[in-house]
């Protein structure tokens, strides 16, 4: 099953919903602070699986990464922020920055 960003960040939401975590009352605020510390602590869960090697099993690897993706996605939504154009608007910045100039029509 393959779901666009935008299907992904409806049901990142649906789950977070359904813990009751956007409850005013929730112990967990799903403030963009809280998100943003919660993306950076997931990220170094990711550089734990590196610690001692250059190998990371894979399926703990894939764990970590959802783990991140689904913060990233998650502070995009709570800062109305557009990750999909976000993410082509820095990729075109990169190709300037470190490429030849413009980036291919294929972007
Ligand atoms: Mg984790």
């Amino acid at each position: 099953m393959k779901l666009t960003l935008q299907e992904l960040t409806d049901a990142m939401n649906r789950f977070v919903a359904a813990m009751g975590w956007y409850d005013e009352t929730s112990a967990f605020a799903q403030s963009p602070r809280n998100i943003a510390t919660s993306l950076a602590l997931e990220a170094a869960e990711v550089l734990e699986h590196y610690q001692w090697g250059d190998e990371a099993d894979p399926a703990a690897l894939a764990e970590e990464l959802a783990d991140v993706a689904l913060y990233l996605l998650q502070l995009a939504y709570l800062t109305d922020i557009d990750l999909e154009q976000a993410i082509l608007d820095k990729l075109t910045v990169n190709y300037r920055r470190f490429g030849s100039g413009d980036p291919p029509p294929t972007l």
